[in-house]
């Protein structure tokens, strides 16, 4: 398509000076909304687990043409839901070429625009600006300065080319103008210093602003968003009151509600598609992984308040991979299979994610990870095996058996040992792995089973990886041991 490049092209274009006077960001934003909805279908890309309760939100906030805030805890997507606003912006957006702060064509408010249109007429040159580069975001610190965001002075500049102090033309233009005509997103806004947020305040207000103590005039004409954790949001004097005043909405971000939803993110975000060598990562890999987690938001000796991100599954998910890889490339294996020890080998990716609490400090980050781990190892074993009798197994060790499964052993060799408990390989079957699949995957399958019964200690197994009897509390009938009872799941178990 052949845009108009000049401003006598543009004015007898699709985008006359009518529709582009009349489309502000907002409006603009508004309409594509109406359209995508309208059409039906997906609202916003790549956002998974919002569908009914933050997407509706946002939905709402923008038909209201509101600027919003989302306030969740860390790792709940409220950056990439930011970022997906721009798939409401046009494809296509005409500014005077050279211009900084992207002026409308037939409204420029600097001085620089004003003196081309004024020179140059219909043949000022225009240019064009996609939807990703109108889009502006900046993690506030409290070191960030009215000259970051709004602009500075520079008196130099000013007094060169004889123009008067306040004159737009001395202005070197802060994030803010420069995302003029597009989407501008603050994160972590309460960190944003008192005196800051009312230079925003006074923009979104009025479109002027003091500079060291100039007013300089800007209207611009930017959608604001937003983002924080939301305890810092409510207290008390972190947000200047009248700045608040102006944000529309208010939009609850949350984790993913269940296991389901948690496991499609992480396999859309971790980076698992690698060349090279082949891959399968069974379901209950993946079900461990998302529900660690899961246990650790309920787990009392990890800070509620930072939460747990996201981000923890994602990256246990990529360093499980790489375990897996690491085996499969060092025996010369067919295929990546990982195993619940490769999840245990992933701790350098959790233990850095959790804001540990008193208690949970005492104990040591490696141990609360080992632990979580654990219990999302039982909690994964019952979905599968509650109910079923493994007492041929468990009395194999009873009877003194002993099998050591190191993490970087071949498949080959770990399929010998694992043959030789009897019943073992009957059980693998509702895991959906049968006598005639890769034998990487009837390796994890068995491995899975015994760190399953490992996990409700019903055997033994040392820091060496070596399977025992262990030491027993008491000897439970069956049946009682593998009911579904909510007391028996929710117990801590401990190495
Ligand atoms: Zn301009």
């Amino acid at each position: 398509m052949n845009f108009p490049r000049t401003l006598g092209e543009l004015r007898h274009s699709a985008f006359s000076e009518e529709t582009l006077l009349s489309r502000h960001v907002k409006d603009e934003m508004r309409d594509n909304l109406a359209k995508k909805l309208r059409q039906g279908g997906t609202t916003f890309n790549g956002i998974i687990g919002y569908e009914d309760t933050v997407v509706p939100q946002v939905v709402n906030a923008i038909l209201s043409r509101h600027n919003f805030i989302l306030l969740g805890l860390r790792g709940q997507a409220k950056s990439r839901m930011l970022r997906a606003l721009t798939s409401l912006l046009d494809e296509q957006m005409p500014y005077i070429a050279g211009c900084e702060i992207h002026d409308n064509p037939y409204t420029p408010i600097c001085r620089y625009c004003r003196e081309e249109v004024r020179k140059h007429g219909d043949s000022t040159p225009i240019a064009y600006l996609t939807p990703e580069e109108r889009y502006v975001e900046k993690l506030a610190t409290p070191d960030v300065t009215i000259a970051d965001l709004i602009g500075d002075i520079d008196p130099i500049k000013a007094a060169r080319g004889g123009h008067e102090l306040s004159s737009e033309l001395t202005v070197h233009y802060g994030l803010l103008p420069r995302a003029n005509r597009g989407i501008f997103a603050i994160n972590e806004l309460p960190d944003l210093a008192g005196k800051i947020q009312v230079g925003l305040f006074n923009i979104m207000q009025e479109g002027d602003v003091q500079i060291k103590g100039y007013p300089i005039r800007l209207p611009l004409d930017v959608a604001l968003v937003f983002s924080a954790n939301p305890e810092d949001y409510t207290a008390r004097g972190k947000i200047i009151t009248p700045l608040k005043d102006r944000i529309g909405s208010e939009i609850r971000t949350h984790y993913a509600a269940t296991v389901e939803e948690g496991i499609a993110i992480t396999a859309q975000e971790a980076w698992i598609r690698r060349n090279g060598n082949r891959l399968y990562i069974p379901k209950y890999v993946h079900e461990v992984i998302e529900r660690i987690a899961f246990v650790a938001r309920e787990d009392k000796r990890v800070d509620k308040r930072s939460g747990v991100s996201q981000r923890l599954p994602i990256s246990v998910m990529e360093n499980v991979v790489s375990n897996a890889e690491r085996r499969a490339l060092t025996n010369d294996e067919h295929t990546a299979v990982p195993r619940i020890s490769d999840i245990y080998s992933a701790m350098p990716a959790i233990t850095g994610k959790l804001e540990l609490e008193y208690e949970g400090e005492m104990k040591g980050a490696d141990n609360v990870g080992r632990e979580l781990i654990r219990t999302a190892v039982a909690k994964t074993y019952d979905e599968y095996f509650a109910g079923v009798n493994m007492q041929q197994i468990v009395q194999w060790f009873d009877l003194g058996g002993e099998i050591g499964l190191a993490e970087s052993a071949s498949a080959k060799s770990v399929l010998d040992s694992v043959k030789g408990i009897q019943g073992l390989m009957d059980k693998v079957a509702p895991l959906g792995v049968g006598l005639k699949d890769p034998i990487e995957s009837q390796v994890s399958a068995a491995e899975f089973i015994l760190e399953g019964l490992y996990a409700h200690k019903r055997i033994g197994r040392n820091e060496e990886r070596v399977f025992t009897a262990g030491e027993k509390q008491s000897k439970r009938p069956e049946k009682q041991f593998d009911r579904e009872d909510p007391s028996m799941r929710q117990r801590r178990p401990f190495n």
